[in-house]
C-alpha cells in the first residue's frame, strides 16, 4: 500500500479461461479492493469510486453471482473444490480504510453480498500504540482508517475479518522473529477483540516466499492471500491465494470479463510485467539479507 501501487503485482501468468463449463467452474475470481472513495487517502490508483463500486455490485447481484468469504473458499479448496456455487466470487478489502464502514459495507448490504476485510492492526484509528513499536506508528496513515468499533460492526454484519499484519511490512525481508511477531500479533489482537478465530491473512504488497508461507502455517492461519492478478483455481496453494486488483482503471466491461472468468482486461498485462521485475528485486534483497545475517 502506501502509494506504491505498482508493487501490487506479484503474479504468474495472465489467465485466459474460455474452456469447458467444468474448467470455468473451478476458477474463482478473488477480487482485491482497497479504498472505496472519490477522495483516496493514500493511493488513487487502487481506489474505486463509490458509483463504480455500486455498478460492480449491481452486476454481481443481477448476474446471480454468489459471494463467499475467502475462508469459505479456502475450506472448499481443502476438500477439492466440491460445493462451490455455480458463479462464485470473493470480494476482499485490504488495509482497513474507514470507507469500508462508511461506503462499502452499506452497498454490500444493499446488494446482498458479503466480503472479507483484512485489517492492518497497527493502523486502526483508535488503537493504543504498543510500546516499542515505533515503526507501526511511523508507517500508519494519519487519517481515514477504521476504528475498533467499525471493525466490530463489520464482523457483526457478517463480514469475515482477517489479518493484514501489524505494521504492513514486506514480510519476505523480515528476520524470523520479526516475521512471527507481525503474523501472530495481528491475529491474536483481532481474536481477542472480536472474540472469534481469525483464520485468514493477506500478505502486505502481496509479498511472500516459502519461509513466509511456512511461518503463516506455523502461526495458525488456515489460508493467505497473495495478489498474482489471475483467477484462483481450486488446486492452488491455499497460502498463496491469487487475487485480482480492482482499481480506478477497472471499468464495468472489464470487471464483467473478470468475474465471468472469461478474459482479463489489458491492464492486467501491465501488472504482470511489473510483477516480474519486482519479484527479481525482492529475491535478490532476500538473498542479501540472508548473507548479511550469516
Ligand atoms: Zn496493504
Amino acid at each position: 500500500m502506501t502509494g506504491i501501487a505498482d508493487r501490487y503485482t506479484e503474479g504468474r501468468e495472465l489467465e485466459i479461461s474460455g474452456g469447458s463449463a467444468a474448467a470455468v467452474a473451478s476458477r474463482v475470481p478473488v477480487l482485491m479492493y482497497h479504498e472505496i472513495t472519490a477522495e483516496p487517502v493514500l493511493s488513487p490508483h487502487l481506489s474505486v469510486r463509490p458509483d463504480e463500486f455500486a455498478l460492480q455490485l449491481g452486476y454481481l447481484r443481477g448476474g446471480g453471482f454468489a459471494s463467499l468469504h475467502a475462508a469459505e473458499l479456502a475450506r472448499l479448496m481443502k476438500v477439492g473444490g466440491g460445493g462451490l456455487p455455480a458463479k462464485p466470487v470473493v470480494l476482499t478489502f485490504d488495509d482497513g480504510f474507514a470507507d469500508f464502514h462508511d461506503c462499502a459495507l452499506p452497498l454490500l448490504q444493499r446488494y446482498g453480498l458479503t466480503a472479507t476485510l483484512y485489517v492492518t492492526t497497527g493502523w486502526i484509528a483508535d488503537r493504543e500504540r504498543p510500546g516499542g513499536a515505533g515503526s507501526a506508528a511511523a508507517s500508519r496513515p494519519r487519517t481515514g482508517m477504521l476504528s475498533w468499533n467499525q471493525v466490530e460492526a463489520a464482523a457483526a454484519a457478517g463480514i469475515e475479518i482477517g489479518a493484514h499484519t501489524e505494521c504492513h511490512p514486506q514480510l519476505d525481508q523480515l528476520s524470523p522473529s520479526a516475521l512471527r511477531r507481525e503474523l501472530a500479533g495481528s491475529k491474536s489482537l483481532l481474536e481477542d477483540r472480536l472474540g472469534a478465530p481469525v483464520t485468514g491473512l493477506s500478505y502486505p504488497f502481496g509479498y511472500s516466499n516459502r519461509r513466509v508461507r511456512e511461518a503463516a502455517v506455523a502461526v495458525g492461519y488456515e489460508y493467505a492471500c497473495a495478489v498474482a492478478n489471475r483467477l484462483a483455481c481450486t488446486s492452488d496453494d491455499r497460502f498463496a491465494l491469487p487475487r485480482l486488483t480492482i482499481g480506478r482503471a477497472t471499468r464495468l466491461p472489464g470487471f464483467a470479463q473478470i468475474v465471468r472468468a472469461e478474459r482479463l482486461p489489458p491492464e492486467f498485462l501491465a501488472y504482470r510485467l511489473l510483477t516480474k521485475g519486482w519479484s527479481a528485486v525482492r529475491h535478490a534483497r532476500s538473498a542479501l539479507n540472508r548473507k548479511s545475517s550469516e
